[in-house]
């Protein structure tokens, strides 16, 4: 079965109290399958994030159906989220930043330093855990908010322009290292940005979205096929 199934779904904001509605998206339909690596460009403003909400759960589609792992996604359940600013507690260390997600994750108190050390190392931080997160450059941060991402054992990353923020080395030293963890772990991936060279690099397949509201243009296996690691 689909790891991320999108049936029919179209998505309009506001419309209360006299206020213009907007119709982000749709309707759009997708089937995302385990391990793809799903990368979702489009104009500004044409429903990417919106999307992508939907599918983390954050907002409930005003119609057709999302599912994920066969169920409504929540918050925070189903899928680990990296955002354009990572969202980190920028006076604990990185260690406690992960331990913290391992916490909420149910991971007994015994596992969490093997599991932070494991995940830390995964992302290239092996020898950062005891920094504080104010002290680190933002692409250590950003790589600290895809650890803490994938604790708990998430399936599924949802990742919404990680890293239109940094600048172009560090840009590409984290694709580079993303595209490695994916393909290590397996984790099934949806990547919103406005890259094409990003969507190429990193993607098994990319959908296109047209102007708003958004629908899907164009939904090919561009990208290279992934040879592990
Ligand atoms: P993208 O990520 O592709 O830039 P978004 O999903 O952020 O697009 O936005 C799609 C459309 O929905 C835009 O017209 C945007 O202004 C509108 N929109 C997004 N979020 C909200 C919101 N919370 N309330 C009202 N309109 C919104
Ligand atoms: P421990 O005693 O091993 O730190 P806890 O269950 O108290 O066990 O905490 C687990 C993890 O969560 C640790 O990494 C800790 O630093 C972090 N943590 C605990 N409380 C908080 C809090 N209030 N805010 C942020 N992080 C916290």
């Amino acid at each position: 079965a689909a790891v991320v199934s999108v049936r029919d779904v179209e998505h309009t904001y506001g419309g209360g109290r006299g206020a213009e509605s907007v119709t982000a998206l749709g309707p759009v339909s997708l089937e995302i399958p385990a391990g793809e690596f799903l990368v979702l460009v489009g104009p500004s403003g044409c429903g990417k994030s919106t999307l992508l909400r939907l599918v983390a759960g954050f907002e409930r589609a005003s119609s057709g159906e999302v599912e994920v792992f066969g169920e409504q996604p929540e918050p925070g359940n189903q899928a680990g989220i990296v955002f354009q600013q990572p969202r980190l507690f920028p006076w604990r260390t990185v260690g406690d930043n992960i331990g913290l997600a391992l916490r909420y994750a149910g991971v007994p108190r015994a596992e969490r330093a093997e599991r932070t050390a494991e995940l830390l190392e995964r992302v290239g931080l092996a020898d950062t855990s005891g920094r504080r997160i104010w002290q680190i450059s933002g692409g250590q941060q950003q790589r600290v908010a895809i650890a803490r991402a994938l604790a708990g054992g998430k399936r599924l990353l949802l990742l919404d322009e990680p890293f239109a923020a940094l600048d172009a080395l560090t840009r590409e030293r984290l694709q580079e290292d993303l595209r490695t963890v994916s393909a290590e772990t397996g984790t099934t991936s949806v990547f919103v940005t406005h890259s094409v060279d990003e969507a190429v690099f990193l993607g098994t397949r990319t959908v296109v979205l047209s102007a708003r509201p958004g629908r899907v243009a164009l939904d090919i296996p561009i990208g290279l096929p992934r040879t592990g690691t």
